[in-house]
Parts: structure tokens; sequence; C-alpha cells
């Protein structure tokens, strides 16, 4: 009864911040653009409105599964320019470095990129400061950056760290193995998902992110703010690509905070519940969400509104 689990910042569409959502919504109303992105990014509001309102409106606005899917929708619309607005850790950023890899290598003139590719080691550290005594490490993101980022956690910050499964029985094991730490008095990284991770991770992915990206100085998360280096750009040798530089002009960059009633950030970081929230089921559920921890159905407070009678 006393082992809380805590919906840390792991959803790279929770914690975009609305300024990057307004980019994408302004993005796609220039001219002869079609804006491409990922899954549930379609649904978040910002402050001109989500993704899906802007296509209601007659931009043209479309998701994919895989980045890939840029590639012919850029060969059937030649007169078009795709700018593929891209999501995501460590897990999905290789594949928009082979998207670019592609681009370049097939000299496609009209796909271009926003790049939102966030790391996970930047913002467990800043989770070092909240009262959380142990991660269970993300398991798709370690299979690409291997089980090696972690090693400081359990050094510096004295927090242990099992890179954990997604399956039942795998989280159940992790968090066995984190109790056994505890209980033997030892602070270390161990592997459960070891059919998948390993120390070293995936070396190739790993070039093929440097080779095209490097870190931002700074990064806001959305209710958290500003965590160091915790995002990638495109590296300047590839500016001709990058919808950021391109639409410099039009893009805004005041950061805009959201709903004052929305407490998605102190429930990223563990430091309140969903139900803390004074307009949680009722002017925020997931038919009309006010933060983005109600859009996905893996959203904190979606998850708490499905199942919050079994909690
Ligand atoms: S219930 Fe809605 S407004 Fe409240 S914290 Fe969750 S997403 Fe934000
Ligand atoms: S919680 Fe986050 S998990 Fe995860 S989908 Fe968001 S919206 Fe993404």
């Amino acid at each position: 009864k006393n082992i809380h689990f805590i919906h840390g910042p792991g959803c790279p569409v929770c914690i975009m911040p609305k300024e990057r959502i307004d980019h994408a919504y302004i993005l796609s109303q220039q001219q002869d653009v079609i804006l491409v992105t990922l899954g549930d990014m379609i649904k978040v509001p910002g402050s001109h409105g989500s993704l899906q309102d802007a296509r209601s409106q007659g931009a043209d606005v479309r998701f994919v599964y895989s980045p890939m899917d840029c590639l012919k929708i850029a060969t059937e619309h030649p007169n078009k320019k795709v700018i593929f607005f891209a999501i995501g850790f460590e897990t999905t950023t290789p594949m928009t470095a082979a998207l670019i890899e592609q681009v370049i290598k097939q000299k496609i003139d009209n796909i271009y990129f926003h790049i939102n590719h966030v790391t996970v080691p930047e913002a467990m550290t800043m989770l070092t400061q909240s009262k959380i005594d142990a991660f269970l490490g993300p398991s798709h993101v370690s299979v690409i950056s291997g089980s090696h980022i972690y090693a400081p956690f359990p050094t510096q910050y004295h927090r242990p760290v099992v890179v954990s499964g997604f399956e039942p029985v795998d989280v159940m094991e992790s968090i066995s193995m984190i109790l056994k730490q505890f209980l033997e008095n030892r602070c270390e990284l161990e592997i459960q998902y070891k059919r998948a991770v390993n120390p070293e991770g995936n070396q190739r992915a790993q070039a093929l992110i440097n080779k095209y990206f490097e870190p931002r100085e700074h990064f806001r998360w959305r209710g958290i703010g500003d965590i160091a280096k915790s995002a990638l750009r495109l590296r300047d040798a590839f500016a001709s690509l990058d919808a950021e530089v391109i639409y410099r002009d039009s893009l805004p960059t005041k950061e805009i905070d959201d709903h004052k009633l929305c407490i998605c950030g102190e429930i990223l970081k563990g430091e309140k519940n969903p139900k803390d929230c004074k307009v949680f089921g009722t002017a925020c559920k997931p038919s009309s969400p006010l933060g983005s921890c109600m859009v996905s159905s893996e959203g904190a407070c979606a998850a708490y509104y499905k199942y919050g009678n079994l909690l």
C-alpha cells in the first residue's frame, strides 16, 4: 500500500509547450503547406486551437504512423511543402533522422522539419528534486540509448533505476527488483528488460541521431519549465531543411502558460494527483481537455478519469 506510481513526463505530447503547438498550427496555415505529425499531437489544444481545429478550418494536416510516410506524401504533391512536425523521445528520434537521410539521399526538395525531440536523462535529473525514491527506466528509449544513460542516478543522485519492460509481469518484476535493492541496502542500475536492452544500446541509431541533431541550450517542458539541454535541434549544416529557420518570421517565441487551473506540471512531477485538480472531470474531461494530460487515453488525467473508481 505504500508504493505509489507516478506518471512521469514520459510523453512527448504531454510535455509540448503551447507555443510550439502554436508553431504547428501556424505552419499549417502557410501557403502550400501540408503539415504532418504523429498520433495524439493532432488533438492537443494550443492557444489558437488544435491541429484538428486547423484541419476542420481547411488546413492540410495529416497524421502518420511513421515519419517515412512523408516521402509518399511529398512525391504525390510535388508542388506542396511537406513539413514534418517531429515529436518524441529517443525512441522516435532515429526515425526522423532516417527520414532526413532519405530526403538528402533522394534529393527531395519539398520536405522540411520542425524538430521537437526531447531526451530522457535531463528530465530524470530534474525529477531528482522531487520526492521520488526510485525510477523505472523506460524500455523503448533504453533499447536505443542503452542503459548507460542512467548511470549517474544511483551514484550521483542516490536513486535506484531498473530498466523495465512494459508488460504487467515486467513491471511487477521491476518493482520487486527495486524493493530488493532497498531491503539489501543497495542502490544500483539494473536491467529487467534484458530481452531488448543492453548497456550500449543501438549504436547505429545513436550515430544517425548525432549526425543530424545537436542539443538545444534550452527547451521548455509544458507545466515544468525550462530544462537545459533536454531537447534536440537540427545542426546548422541542415538549416535549409529546418522549418523553424525558414518560417522564423512567422513563428512566435513568446512562452505561453497553461490554463491557470491546470496542474499537469505538478502531476508530471509526482507532486499532485489528477484528482487534486479543481476542474478534473468537470471543465476538463477527455471530450474537452483543458490540459495535455487529459488528451491521450494514456495521459495521467485521462487514465484517472477512466479508471478512477478502481484506484
Ligand atoms: S484535469 Fe485537466 S486541467 Fe486538470 S491537471 Fe489534468 S489536464 Fe490539467
Ligand atoms: S501521457 Fe502522456 S503518454 Fe502518454 S500519450 Fe500523453 S499524452 Fe502521451
